[in-house]
């Protein structure tokens, strides 16, 4: 698309100092930049008033649709800063069309990929001090787009803002911890068959956090979802997908069967371990045999990833049916050579053969 997107710089950004004392230790989700990008939709219209902008508040009319029907998608994605010194994002024509994806399943009109791609290349730009300072932190980037329009009554909006907000963040996991520990949920589903749970939208999050304070009352660190029908299928986390290393050199993942997330994390492990020499498997993969593999040692690892903590090895899963540990409970060796693939491109510090790092 050819919208000019207008760059009103922030008349009072946060001070050097004060940004570099935030940068040092910026956590997860808690430290904004100074801009934001926003773009208006209407009906009959398109896309309109596109703009770089001071981030500050919005205004909202009560009667804004997506407070009531939840009108509601996003996305996540890092910009990195590479070993040379620039700044790159990781395969961000993917976030663009899952981003159209979700658009489609919640009936909201589809940015354009090139808009997309455009608005937060211009965030990144901007705000480009507010790359912290620890090793391993990024630029975590949170495109989203809500019902804008000031009406009650259940029908697709013809209003909405598409906005992009971007947060320094540091590691997604407590420091130190190597496994994580997940809890199984067997009261509460995330995604049915002909569900949202393939889109990324805001409702799906909202009705796993039941799940998620269960888990975190259990001393675990994320809740793992079966599937609805069944409670038999293993479906992924309440953010991440999940993989299954077997001793005979398969690689299982679950399918994408609608109900959940198509990672892009997990589309790249993908990619990489079939040139491991792994025999990736997208297959149906209960949780009777998780705990049957993990106690006969035919599961050899668990690993659980996407954007925010990239790969991380789950040692021990606990349900209201016991406990199992995966392998020794620590991160497993493939775990960690698939990591450190994946983050030596996204770091810049391997020849990106897959064309995956976009420099800016
Ligand atoms: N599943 C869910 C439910 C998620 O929220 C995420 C994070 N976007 C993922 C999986 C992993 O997706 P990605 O690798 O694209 O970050």
């Amino acid at each position: 698309d050819s919208l000019e997107i207008l760059v009103e710089q922030n008349p009072q950004p946060v001070p050097d100092s004060d940004r570099q004392k935030l940068l040092e230790n910026p956590g997860f989700g808690n430290l904004f930049t100074d801009h934001m990008v926003i773009i208006r939709y209407t009906e009959g219209q398109g896309w309109h008033d596109a703009k770089v902008e001071a981030r500050a508040p919005i205004p909202m009319d009560p009667a804004s649709s997506v407070l009531h029907y939840a009108q509601e998608i996003f996305e996540g994605m890092k910009a990195y800063r590479l070993a040379d010194g620039t700044t790159a994002l990781f395969r961000p024509e993917q976030n663009a069309r899952r981003f159209q994806a979700s658009a489609q399943r919640m009936a909201m009109p589809e940015l354009p990929e090139e808009l997309f791609l455009k608005s937060v290349e211009m965030l990144v730009d901007i705000d480009r001090d507010w790359f912290p300072s620890a090793e391993g932190g990024s630029l975590y980037l949170r495109p989203f787009m809500f019902a804008s329009e000031v009406f009650l009554g259940v029908r697709p909006a013809k209003e909405y803002l598409y906005m992009v907000i971007a947060s320094p963040v540091g590691a997604y996991f407590k420091a130190g911890a190597s496994a994580i520990t997940i809890w199984v949920s067997q009261d509460y589903s995330r995604a049915a068959p002909g569900g949202t749970g393939a889109a990324k939208c805001g409702g799906n999050y909202a009705a796993s956090l039941v799940a998620q304070a269960e888990a975190i009352a259990q001393d675990c660190d994320q809740v793992v979802f079966l599937d609805a029908a069944e409670q038999r299928w293993v479906e992924e986390l309440g953010g991440m997908n999940l993989f299954f290393v077997m001793d005979d050199g398969r690689l299982i993942t679950p399918p994408l069967t609608g109900t959940i997330l198509p990672g892009i994390t997990r589309e790249s492990i993908m990619i990489l371990a079939r040139e491991e020499g792994l025999d990736v498997s997208e297959e149906p993969y209960s949780i009777e045999q998780w705990r049957e593999d993990a106690a006969s040692g035919k599961l050899l690892e668990t690993f659980a990833c996407g954007t925010a903590a990239v790969v991380t090895a789950v040692g021990t899963v606990r349900s209201e049916s016991g406990d199992f540990t995966i392998g020794s409970g620590g991160p497993g060796q493939l775990t960690e050579k698939l990591r450190m693939r994946l983050v030596d491109i996204q770091r810049g510090l391997v020849e990106d053969q897959h064309g995956w790092v976009k420099r800016l």
